[in-house]
């Protein structure tokens, strides 16, 4: 009876250990957070305008940006207007010439910011805009995704 209290309380203590690591792991990462964001405070992508969280875009920048969506070209992911987005549907360019590759999408239009955004990942070094085109490409590719298939990035 004894015995089995004191294991008992040894695993109690070896769990609260635990918990109270874990909650000091997560008071120092979010001190350190907090610390890096007083130094490094989120900006903007394009304008390095302060804005709220880290990889985002203020409001000018957002509205300069201008992210593909409803109906698209099944091969190179450029919007078509006019079209309801049933079915697959091709663009004139696609039409007239033959890709090398199945499927491909694009999460902005090549101009205004969009623009910037890219021409900076090409040519500006500009690593910190990896993290958010990938999330955008990602969002846009979701319904072609497929396991074992091979994506390439077309710039
Ligand atoms: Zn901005
Ligand atoms: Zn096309």
């Amino acid at each position: 009876m004894t015995r089995g209290h004191v294991a008992e309380a040894k695993i109690w203590n070896q769990s609260e250990a635990l918990v109270i690591s874990y909650r000091v792991d997560r008071m120092l990462s979010a001190t350190i957070q907090t610390a890096l964001a007083m130094i490094y405070p989120p900006r903007c992508l394009t304008c390095s305008y302060l804005v709220d969280s880290d990889f985002g875009l203020c409001g000018p920048c957002w509205r300069d940006t201008q992210f593909i969506g409803g109906a698209i070209c099944d091969s190179c992911g450029v919007p078509l207007i006019g079209h309801s987005g049933d079915g697959e549907l091709h663009c004139d360019d696609c039409l007239r010439t033959q890709r090398p590759w199945v499927n491909g999408r694009s999460a902005v239009l090549y101009k205004d910011n969009g623009r910037r955004i890219v021409l900076g990942l090409k040519y500006g070094d500009r690593h910190d805009v990896v993290g958010p085109a990938s999330m955008w490409m990602a969002a846009v590719a979701r319904d072609i995704l497929k396991p074992n298939m091979l994506v390439v990035p077309v710039p």
